[in-house]
């Protein structure tokens, strides 16, 4: 028994590890199976951002072709301007946001930056003219300065700490025994949702691309905090193209056009004032908020 013992523990182990080894393995070949799904097509040239229009052109999408996402969407961030996306949760904001960062190429319509459709240029140059604060932030496992810099590698230490210091994270890391260098993630320091998505949108402030999209980028902060990272956020959009997510209408009023997303399918749109004239889904929601004593849905 006990002859017969060791190596079935033994083999248990090593079940374990192979086990183990097969999930990262499924994870990368998922990787893979994503990063073919948007290759680059051969010889596709770089994208070249000139005013930085954005265009969604009758797109549909869905992630299971049994349940469609969005129906014919068609949108225009005119380039330097600002535009919300507004609606419940699950009408499918997020998803456009992912789509114009090409995290899935299209089956119906296309996305295009000053006539050029995303899924022909190459995804590098589009991912470097584009900077997301998505909605949840996923930490590398390195130090908090490194996600920082990751926004502009070759940063210096001096431009990360103004990066932070407008992301009002910077004093948050001082404080930390091993500042810039203290290690996040799993094997480190675990951060707060809010902190997460501060370090979040310092990497986007470092990076300062000429397109930027905000999917709810301030929706964990408290509302002191909100306001005070909405400022520096709407200076970073100054003159540049942007896509702004918002769960709190209050947080886009001075947006150039403001769209309200329901079920995929866009339910109006128009300046914040337009919106309320007409006195239909955005103005409902608008008072629902007003009545709401922190302003959220
Ligand atoms: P919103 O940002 O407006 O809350 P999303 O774009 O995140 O909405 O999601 C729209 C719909 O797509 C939701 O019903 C959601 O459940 C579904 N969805 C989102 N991501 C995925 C995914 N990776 N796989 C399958 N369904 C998804
Ligand atoms: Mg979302």
């Amino acid at each position: 028994l006990i002859q017969l013992y060791i190596p079935l523990n033994f083999l248990g182990v090593l079940y374990r590890e192979i086990k183990q080894s097969l999930t990262d393995l499924g994870r990368m070949f998922g990787l893979l199976e994503r990063e073919r799904e948007v290759a680059d097509r051969p010889g596709a040239p770089a994208l070249a951002v000139a005013q930085g229009t954005v265009r969604f052109e009758h797109v549909g999408f869905a992630y299971h072709p049994e349940r469609p996402i969005l129906h014919d969407v068609c949108l225009e961030i005119p380039g330097g301007q600002t535009v919300a996306v507004v609606g419940p949760s699950g009408s499918g904001k997020s998803t456009l946001a992912r789509l114009l960062y090409r995290f899935y190429d299209l089956p119906q319509g296309r996305i295009t930056i000053d006539g050029q459709d995303i899924r022909e240029v190459t995804q590098d140059s589009l991912r470097r003219a584009i900077g997301i604060v998505p909605q949840d932030t996923v930490l590398f496992n390195d130090t908090i300065g490194y996600n920082i810099a990751y926004g502009r590698p070759g940063a210096s230490p001096a431009e990360v700490e103004a990066a932070a210091r407008a992301a009002h994270i910077h004093d948050f890391i001082a404080a930390q025994p091993r500042g810039y260098e203290t290690a996040v993630g799993e094997r480190g320091l675990k951060l707060s949702g809010g902190e997460k998505q501060r370090v979040a949108i310092a990497r986007t402030l470092l990076k300062n691309p000429p397109i930027l999209i905000f999917d709810e980028a301030t929706s964990a902060l408290d509302s002191a905090n909100e306001r005070a990272i909405q400022t520096e956020l709407a200076s970073a959009a100054r003159g540049k193209t942007a896509l702004v997510i918002a769960h709190r209408l209050s947080t886009v009023v001075d947006a150039h056009r403001i769209v309200v997303l329901q079920h995929g399918h866009i339910a109006e749109q128009g300046t914040h004032a337009e919106l309320l004239a007409q006195d239909g889904v955005y103005a409902r929601m608008w008072r629902l908020q007003q009545q709401g004593s922190d302003g959220a849905a």
